[in-house]
């Protein structure tokens, strides 16, 4: 990198920012060729997921920090190996950088990517570098592994089975209501930092959907909270051919979520029905295995919360309120939304 920190060589910026990652697997061939190449361990499904964030539509430089948007990138992948109940292992990284980043704040991209890296021993097995004319664009795919047996599906809810949560639902949503709203930042004496945190670093539940893969011949179905409760439970409902109800009082408010809502006049249920991004997980389990997992979580020091059950239905969400069932309709964020109108 030259002197102003811009970026001449893209190869030597890349490798300076990978220098000093470690290697946890012994791979047949590293990052460095055309290639890598990896043993899997027998017995275990290789599982892969990819995800993109782009400057503008998923992050900009005054909501993240970026570290943040490095460890980001790769979390919300290992939220995916999570909620199939897996293990992660190898990273990829694409990256394609405009002119307005510099080679300071990539490599600090990097460092965020690192310390995801460190907690859970993945490697970075492979990458590609190029230049946008306009905007950040960071695309990471993750490998991971898990037993052959477990396949913890979103069409395998039944009627009759809990519908549960492993975490707190609204806080992401929250907190980038605050980062988006200049004049919050002036009228606030104290951020809303739980809210802030669970947008800019959210922490993928890797146990916890490991603890659920133990219970996976019982018939667990499984889906990450990226778009909103109100989504993620749709797309569970309709893979089942089932109808999923909520129960209003069952779903855990965080202190700091109802505070931040009362003082900007929203409803905190609404960001936990509609906001997303926060890469808990959410499924349904058998009845008669609730207190057996409950007590699984608590030993771990994981959340589990029963927020409802399983009917029998045709892909809807109800929220059930003093009694009454109310439908629920689908609105979590989605890029092509706008364009329909
Ligand atoms: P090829 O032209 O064969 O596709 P490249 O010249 O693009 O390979 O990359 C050379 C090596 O550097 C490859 O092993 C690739 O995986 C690695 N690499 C390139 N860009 C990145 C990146 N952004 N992060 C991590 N590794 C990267
Ligand atoms: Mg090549």
């Amino acid at each position: 990198l030259n002197k102003r920190g811009n970026i001449d060589d893209e190869f030597a910026l890349i490798n300076q920012a990978i220098s000093d990652f470690t290697s946890y697997h012994s791979l047949l061939v590293p990052n460095g060729d055309d290639a890598a190449i990896y043993k899997p361990t027998p017995g275990q499904g290789q599982i892969v997921c990819v995800d993109t964030m782009v400057e503008e539509i998923h992050f900009t430089k005054n909501t993240m920090t970026p570290f943040q948007i490095g460890y980001k990138s790769v979390a919300v992948n290992l939220s995916d190996i999570a909620a199939m109940g897996g293990t992660p292992r190898y990273f990829l990284v694409s990256i394609a950088v405009s002119p307005d980043w510099n080679a300071e704040e990539i490599i600090e991209i990097y460092q965020g990517m690192k310390s995801l890296a460190d907690t859970w021993k993945i490697d970075l097995i492979g990458g590609d570098t190029v230049s946008s004319k306009k905007g950040l664009v960071v695309t990471v795919t993750v490998i991971g592994e898990v037993e052959e047996r477990v396949k913890l599906l979103r069409s395998n809810a039944k009627p009759g089975d809990m519908l549960f949560i492993t975490g707190d639902l609204g806080k992401s949503a929250a907190g980038l209501h605050y980062l988006l709203e200049p004049s919050n930042i002036l009228s606030m004496e104290s951020a809303p930092s739980t809210l802030i945190d669970a947008h800019q670093m959210p922490r993928p539940h890797i146990q916890e959907g490991q603890i659920l893969a133990f219970f996976a011949e019982d018939g667990i179905s499984l889906n990450d909270v990226s778009d909103g409760l109100a989504s993620e439970a749709s797309e569970i409902a309709r893979s089942s051919h089932v109808s999923l109800v909520i129960t209003k009082e069952q779903v855990p408010l965080d202190r700091e979520l109802i505070n931040y809502a009362s003082k900007v006049g929203k409803d905190p249920f609404e960001w936990v029905m509609q906001g997303g991004e926060d890469f808990i997980l959410v499924g349904t389990v058998p009845s008669e295995c609730v207190q057996e997992v409950q007590e699984l979580f608590k030993g771990k020091d994981c959340t589990f919360h029963v927020i409802g059950y399983v009917q029998e239905g045709n892909g809807e969400v109800f929220i059930k309120e003093n009694g009454n069932l109310h439908r629920v309709h689908k609105q979590g964020f989605n890029h092509f939304s706008q364009l329909k109108e």
